[in-house]
């Protein structure tokens, strides 16, 4: 794609619309997600690289937002996808309140190690899942928060308690450690599969995961892997089973989600782009809602009345534009 002839800058500042929602539970340590939005021949894309995200990284999420506007998605394997609910950080007391905002679901997500706790705190709010929900599975995410073992330890606990755990995810931070936690879990007879997501998305090479045999599952977010096709030929390259997430996106971005996961060949997992419940509202007036665990397949409208209700502050607009114009020359 060459983005200068296929989209030109000008026509993305055109449409763009830069807009904050508040979260209705800190997550990522944040309270206020910003994102920009602009409208191409196929519809609208997010733009929301985090803002502490070099010009280089947000690039990425650039090239991924204009393919998604501007190129037709590849054909859809399926219309609906499984999503997973999920679980920031808190405490066990607040899990039923957070839980119960994403309806029936057979998987969570349960955020872990967020604020540098020690594992009982962990503990506490994975216990408190299981015996509020006796037949979801679990799988962990730690950002690379532990060690490889505290990893160990925590995946020992996991299984003499009897939690239904699908997976760990980024348990630990380098490729090396993941690779190092597989050989130290099947040593100990611990049958607990590794899924990769920051070693996938923030590496320089997608693929070191797989050579490094780091990994039993991927996470694929098509914003930072770059977009749709970028990310189909990763999952097709390492031939392991994909996860799609998204990265606390509108609806508009977690469409972009919902293609991907849409036009993998196989899907075998539940996918994490439930997180627009997450947010105070959302861009459209007919949201990418989950609906008894199933998310929709398709593009998002947005409505100029949310667009107005959710606008920036001006100074927060201009430095999202001068980031746009910043980073499409890097492209
Ligand atoms: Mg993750």
């Amino acid at each position: 794609m060459n983005v200068s002839q296929v989209a030109p800058l000008s026509e993305l500042l055109g449409s763009a619309a830069v807009v904050s929602i508040g979260l209705r539970t800190r997550f990522r340590g944040l309270l206020e997600r910003e994102a920009l939005l602009f409208k191409g021949p196929e519809g609208w894309a997010e733009w929301s690289p985090f803002t502490e995200y070099s010009d280089e990284e947000a690039a990425v999420w650039l090239r991924a937002a204009i393919e998604f506007a501007y190129q037709p998605t590849p054909a859809l394997q399926r219309n609906q996808i499984g999503i997973n609910a999920t679980l920031p950080a808190v405490g066990p007391d607040q899990v039923e309140k957070v839980l119960g905002r994403f309806g029936r679901f057979a998987t969570v997500k349960i955020k872990v190690v967020e604020h540098g706790e020690d594992l009982s705190a962990d503990l506490a709010r994975i216990n408190r899942v299981v015996e509020l929900f006796p037949d979801a599975k679990i799988r962990l995410d730690a950002n690379g928060g532990y060690t490889v073992l505290e990893a160990l330890n925590l995946s020992k606990t996991l299984l003499e308690n009897k939690v239904p755990l699908e997976y760990l995810e980024q348990p630990v931070a380098s490729i090396g450690e993941l690779a190092q936690l597989r050989v130290e879990l099947k040593r100990n007879g611990l049958e607990v599969q590794i899924a990769a997501d920051e070693s996938i998305r923030k590496a320089t090479d997608p693929m070191a995961v797989v050579h490094a045999s780091a990994a039993d599952i991927l996470v694929l977010k098509a914003a930072p892997l770059g977009g749709i096709r970028q990310a189909l030929e990763i999952a097709a390259e390492a031939a392991l089973p994909a996860v799609v997430s998204s990265a606390l996106e509108t609806s508009v971005g977690l469409s972009m989600g919902a293609h991907l996961a849409a036009a993998l060949p196989e899907l075998t997992f539940d996918c994490g782009l439930g997180t627009a419940s997450l947010l105070i509202g959302d861009v459209s007036s007919s949201p990418l809602k989950v609906i008894d665990g199933q998310l929709e397949v398709r593009r998002v409208e947005v409505d100029q009345s949310r667009l107005d209700t959710f606008r920036a502050e001006d100074h927060r607009a201009d430095w999202w534009l001068e980031r746009l114009e910043r980073c499409y020359k890097l492209l």
